[in-house]
């Protein structure tokens, strides 16, 4: 849960600010460093009200409240425009003649998704907005240095020295019982105890593009792709490229249908889109259900398994491991590697 931690007085000191700074720059986790952000703001202008407000993935004029400080209260419609407006901004969002509303851009785990909304007893000084404004950018440096050890340089997904930790967490979180909501973390659904899925994700003949068009046409191709699996998969799902041509995806749905459904819809997507030069293109994809004992290795094989059976098959098309198993097209050795017979 969101803890807020007072952190320094009204006017804060220097030891306290330079304390805030130290903290944020020392945290790696972009949940933990999105709570504390919010719990330094809190304490640096002790608000009337104070909620964090997150977009919602699925009805995005919809809005997730958390109030940190006040009760909470659904935002009516000037407060949604405010909301929208400060996402993504740099800087916080004042109202104009509506003193006391300031309104702070939240970057988490995709990009902008959050906003601190806070309502004040009237306008902060000057120097007071100011502490708060570099408080931000420090905590946007933060962030950039994580995208920057974190992400693929060319799509910008995540690479795939962060997904093996991912995925353990993941996974873990999937296989609890208890469904249980952490608020402020953006992590709604991988909260609530539905499975997880891996998907390998490999354009088709991508050598032929390399080999037809040059590498620099290549490499438009990899950041459209990208970008298609971006706007086709859901916000929560997360999107790696694990290397050349080859993407892996973790989605949590509450059944195998879901992830195959999610697959499909992105297969379709990539297979009707009018590439430059290279004009049409495909996927194959494949997936596996992540059990909670399984190693980032052995649920990769799995779904790896099912993209050579989806090549193997034309490509151009989404296979499932468990059924494969299921109708005995590939066995699962006893190390928990996958062997096709
Ligand atoms: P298949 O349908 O069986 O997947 O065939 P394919 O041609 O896609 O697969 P193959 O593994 O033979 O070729 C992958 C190619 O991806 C070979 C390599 O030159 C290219 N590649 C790997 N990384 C990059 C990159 O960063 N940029 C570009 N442009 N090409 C890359
Ligand atoms: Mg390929
Ligand atoms: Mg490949």
């Amino acid at each position: 849960m969101l803890s807020v931690q007072p952190t320094f007085d009204a006017t804060p000191s220097p030891q306290q600010v330079a304390r805030c700074l130290a903290e944020l720059t020392s945290l790696r986790d972009r949940e933990q460093l999105q709570q504390r952000l919010a719990g330094h703001l809190v304490a640096h202008f002790r608000p009337r009200g104070a909620q964090v407000c997150r977009r919602r993935h699925d009805r995005l004029e919809d809005w997730d409240v958390l109030a940190l400080q006040g009760a909470p209260a659904e935002p009516g419609e000037d407060e949604r425009r405010a909301l929208l407006e400060a996402l993504g901004r740099e800087h916080p969002l004042h109202l104009d003649g509506v003193p006391g509303r300031a309104f702070y851009p939240l970057l988490g785990s995709h990009g902008a998704e959050a906003v601190l909304a806070l309502q004040l007893d009237g306008s902060p000084s000057e120097a007071h907005q100011q502490v708060a404004d570099e408080i931000l950018r420090v905590y946007r440096n933060v962030i950039g240095l994580l995208d920057y050890g974190e992400r693929d340089s060319l799509t910008g997904l995540l690479n795939r020295k962060s997904f093996d930790e991912t995925f353990m967490r993941l996974a873990g979180l999937s296989a609890q019982a208890e469904p249980a909501l952490s608020g402020c973390d953006g992590r709604r659904h991988w909260h609530s105890g539905d499975p997880c899925f891996l998907a390998v994700i490999d354009i088709d003949h991508f050598k032929r593009v390399n080999d037809g068009f040059g590498h620099l046409v290549g490499d438009e191709v990899l950041l459209l792709v990208a970008r298609l699996m971006g706007e086709t998969l859901r916000q929560h799902d997360r999107l790696y490229r694990f290397g050349g041509e080859e993407f892996v995806v973790l989605l949590s749905c509450s059944q195998d249908e879901g992830a195959r459904a999610a697959l499909e819809r992105l297969r379709e997507r990539v297979a009707g889109y009018p590439f430059p030069q290279v004009q049409t293109l495909t996927i194959s994809a494949g997936f596996t259900r992540i059990d909670a004992d399984d190693t980032p290795e052995q649920a990769f094989g799995r779904a790896d398994k099912a993209v050579y059976a989806a090549k193997e098959g034309g490509r151009d098309q989404v296979r499932c491991f468990d059924e494969l198993l299921a109708v005995g097209a590939v066995s699962e050795t006893a190390t928990g590697g996958v062997d096709f017979f």
